[in-house]
């Protein structure tokens, strides 16, 4: 078995083994680009390192000797030769790209001689000392767990007392001094003077590195981002190449385009005489690439080059990582761009429109989060305008959140814990905070540039943030933040504006983000690929228009209940449910069905002809009496009733187990005329809107709820046949429609072929379904579905997640059921799994011809149909 591949002998297609850095170091080599010359170790290596032996193996040994003997030869250099010295970088690297959580080491093969080599062969001895307590400090803290901070805090005590301001003041002799510091460090802590053997840095180097993968910050990350803990890390080795040379050098990372916005052209910074830790650290702001092309202007266009040459390779936008070492130009690392969602949208549209993706591969890149967060917030105008800034920084992740400042991660996360909303402020921030700033809503930093760690982790996870707010003192000791006059404190409420960078002093309400147009686009897409319709399940025009405008292909739910709870409905309802004779009950039935029949026109006519199923009275009576006392004293008074009459009846229909109870199609069973009501609404209203206002033929779809058997079904089918006809008669106009059923009671799926004989169509109410299946109380199961999570006695919370074992199961039977009876019969689904993506899939095999969800999961539910096609 192979433990280590030469980058020439490897390729992109081998992720596994090489991880994402190793894989694209290997392509990027086959296309002969400038890449340093070396190594993996594969994935492979690390798993057996920490599976049994937590030591490296004598066989890995060797082929790593073997390996940097072959790259000495290739360099024509010698790993720990005093003259010409070798020496390297080792860089973690997993499959998917985990950006800072784990360890790299640079400039490994410094010692006390070969840095008195490496200084007589560069004439430069300030670099060479420079190189060398880099190496101390990145050793230090990777292999022995050395804080950095103690190392800093000698640099900063060191800088001060020479009066120095900036890193580039310090010379040769001030690091030379430096380095027996950082030595004397190592010994205190260690007990043991830092390794001078070569080679056995380069080993603990690699130990340290696997071990990484399992660090604190690195399982976190991958339990966010639900990356396997068994795959392990790669490490690639690599010759040096410095960016730290004098100031014809330099390092960066730049995009291919835009990661907040998707603008095209290539985006990002760099830093001159520099190493990379420096960029991405935030220690220092970086340059805008722009600048490049002013001071060097042949490596700007070479990277140019490089960078269009790469972005058509991969078929993305890419994320690279370079070294300028005296005007040569090195690339360290090419990778698919992280990106917020508004970039991966317009990416996508721009790679479609230049044809290098297809639309289809485009929809296979846009993912259901990603379409959640297009949807960003953002403040609301007019109280924006009013609102004090606090300071300006760069925009590094759109959107806008207010919450409580914490300049901790761990204090975040505390309050965070509390319900509280927090935004955490942070000089710059490093992966140990990656804990508090999940919880956070904004993410602020006073140093750091785009390509910061804040920016990159607060962009992928979709959080706001600023960075680079260099005008804001941030003190983490005495936990407040200062720009001029103004102060604030831990606990302080503020407002965060990533998109444009600003932070305010006030509370400012949001408003949803306003990027429907990408998101209609890519909508479009989806819709050309994806075999079964998506609708609403809304009843409000405001609802009904944002279902529209999302690509909702009509109405599947419209819950009738939801329109008796106006001010002068509700009190109708009440007198409707407190009437004791069937006389008393055609008063207010008939100003309901008044009230009915405007808000199915105003349905019909924003629908236009598109398919309106609308669900009868499903809710038990109970919900719409009073609770307070108030309203029973006021609801006495408007029925000419005593209090104590309207309490019996509030007694009389308490229930032990309502949801079991009077409720559904059971309500039109012992009181026909509500749906008697509701289904003349429906028809008179659909055949006046077909007459006046619209051209489109209205067919409504009236769904009964709750039926458990082909009995039920058609004892009300006959009934409310009968009232359509006699409204037909009535208005000498007749309107296509259908009449179906939920299937939300097992019985009922099992029993499906029977129940299709009377019914025009079906639509799983999997809310009630799953109730029923599992016998867990919607409503209830909050309290104990956690628990039997923690336990591992259910995977998923099957309300959200259709449980495909048992629920599914009784569909599936349903499904082949009906379809013997009839083929071509609709079946849909409105229970909340139909708007869950990953529901979406097992639905779709089952054979479902719709699903119908709450309007703002309607494009991710396309998207997902389409993926799936
Ligand atoms: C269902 O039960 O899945 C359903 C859509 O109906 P409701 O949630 O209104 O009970
Ligand atoms: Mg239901």
């Amino acid at each position: 078995m192979n433990y280590v591949i030469d980058f020439f002998n490897g390729s992109k297609e081998q992720a596994d083994l090489l991880g994402g850095k190793g894989a694209n170091l290997a392509e990027m080599t086959k296309l002969n680009l400038p890449v340093p010359t070396g190594f993996t170790i594969t994935t492979k290596a690390c798993l057996d390192y920490l599976q049994e032996k937590q030591s490296i193996s004598s066989e890995l040994n060797e082929e790593i000797q073997e390996h940097v003997a072959s790259l000495e030869v290739r360099t024509k250099k010698r790993f720990g030769n005093q003259t010409n010295p070798l020496l390297l970088s080792v860089r973690s690297g997993s499959k998917f790209s985990m950006p800072g959580m784990m360890d790299t080491i640079l400039n490994l093969g410094l010692n006390d001689e070969t840095v008195v080599g490496l200084a007589q062969k560069t004439g430069d001895s300030r670099f060479a000392y420079d190189c060398y307590r880099r190496l101390l400090q990145m050793f230090g803290d990777v292999v022995c767990g050395i804080g950095k901070d103690r190392f800093e805090e000698q640099l900063e005590f060191y800088k001060s007392k020479k009066k120095y301001r900036s890193d580039t003041d310090m010379k040769a002799e001030d690091w030379r001094e430096l380095v027996a510091v950082y030595k004397n460090i190592y010994l205190e802590v260690t007990h043991q003077a830092f390794p001078q053997n070569p080679h056995e840095q380069l080993i603990l180097s690699i130990e340290a590195v696997f071990r990484s993968w399992n660090n604190r910050r690195a399982v976190t990350y991958r339990r966010l981002h639900d990356i396997p803990d068994s795959l392990g890390t790669a490490v690639n080795i690599q010759e040096m190449v410095f960016g730290n040379f004098g100031s014809n050098s330099g390092t960066g990372v730049a995009f291919t385009r835009n990661p907040a916005t998707g603008e095209r052209g290539i985006f990002g910074e760099f830093l001159l005489n520099a190493q990379g830790e420096d960029v991405v650290a935030g220690i220092r702001t970086p340059q805008p690439i722009s600048e490049l092309e002013v001071l060097m202007p042949e490596v700007y266009q070479k990277f140019l080059q490089l960078s269009h040459l790469l972005e058509k390779h991969y078929k993305d936008m890419q994320d690279i990582e370079f070294t300028i070492e005296n005007g040569q130009l090195y690339l360290l690392q090419t990778r698919n761009g992280k990106r917020t969602a508004k970039s991966a949208f317009k990416v996508c549209i721009q790679l479609v429109e230049e044809g290098i993706i297809t639309k289809k591969e485009a929809l296979q890149r846009i993912n259901a989060t990603m379409v959640t967060q297009l949807l960003h917030p953002v403040f609301e105008p007019a109280q924006l305008a009013q609102a004090k800034i606090f300071a300006k920084g760069l925009p590094a992740s759109p959107g806008a959140a207010s919450g409580n400042i914490y300049f901790t991660a761990e204090q975040a996360k505390k309050a965070s814990e509390k319900g509280e909303k927090v935004i955490l402020i942070r000089q710059e921030t490093s992966p140990e905070d990656i804990e508090g700033m999940v919880v956070s809503e904004a993410i602020v930093t006073s140093r750091g540039g785009m390509t910061s760690h804040a920016a990159v982790v607060a962009r992928g996870m979709g959080v706001c943030c600023v960075a680079g707010c260099e005008e804001i003192y941030v003190d983490e000791f005495l936990q407040q933040a200062t720009v001029g006059e103004m102060t604030v404190y831990q606990g302080d409420r503020i407002s965060v504006d990533g998109t444009t960078g600003t932070i305010y002093l006030d509370d400012i309400p949001y408003v949803e983000g306003d990027e429907w147009q990408l998101l209609e686009t890519i909508t479009n897409w989806a819709k050309e690929e994806a075999k079964i319709d998506v609708k609403a399940n809304a009843e409000t025009p405001a609802d009904i228009k944002t279902a529209l405008k999302l690509g909702a292909q009509g109405v599947g739910l419209a819950r009738t209940e939801h329109m008796f709870f106006g001010e002068e409905r509700i009190i109708e309802m009440r007198k409707m449910i407190l009437a004791e004779q069937e006389e008393a009950l055609i008063s207010p039935l008939n100003r309901l069905k008044e009230f009915q029949k405007e808000d199915f026109r105003i349905m019909f006519c924003l629908l236009r002809g598109k398919a309106c199923t609308i669900r009868l009275l499903d809710p038990p009576l109970h919900e719409f009496l009073p609770q307070t006392e108030e309203e029973i004293i006021h609801l006495a008074e408007a029925t000419e009733r005593t209090v104590a009459q309207i309490h019996h009846r509030i007694d009389g229909l308490h229930e032990q187990n309502p949801m079991l109870g009077h409720r559904g199609c059971r309500l039109a069973v012992t009181t026909p005329q509500i749906y008697e009501m509701q289904v003349a609404a429906i028809i008179e209203s659909a055949i006046e809107v077909s007459q006046q206002d619209i051209e489109e033929i209205v067919e409504p779809e009236i769904m009964i709820p709750l039926i458990g058997s082909q009995e039920e079904m058609s004892w009300l089918r006959e009934r409310l046949v009968r009232v359509v006809e006699r409204v037909f008669d009535e208005k000498g106009q007749s309107v296509p429609y259908k009449i179906g059923t939920m299937l939300e009671i097992p019985r009922a799926c099992l029993t499906a072929d029977k129940i299709a004989e009377v019914a025009d169509f079906f639509s799983f109410g999997t809310n009630d379904l799953t109730q029923l299946t599992y016998g867990f109380s919607r409503d209830d199961s909050v309290k104990f579905i956690g628990a039997y999570q923690e336990k591992h006695l259910l995977k998923e919370d099957p309300f959200q997640h259709i449980d495909e074992m048992g629920v599914g199961e009784l569909m599936k039977i349903a499904v082949d059921k009906i379809r013997q009876v009839d083929s071509d019969i609709k079946i849909g689904v409105c229970g909340e799994v139909g708007g869950d993506p990953q529901s979406i899939r097992f639905l779709k095999k089952i054979g479902v011809d719709y699903i119908s969800c709450s309007p703002y999961r309607i494009p991710a539910a396309i998207l997902a149909i389409a993926q799936e096609c």
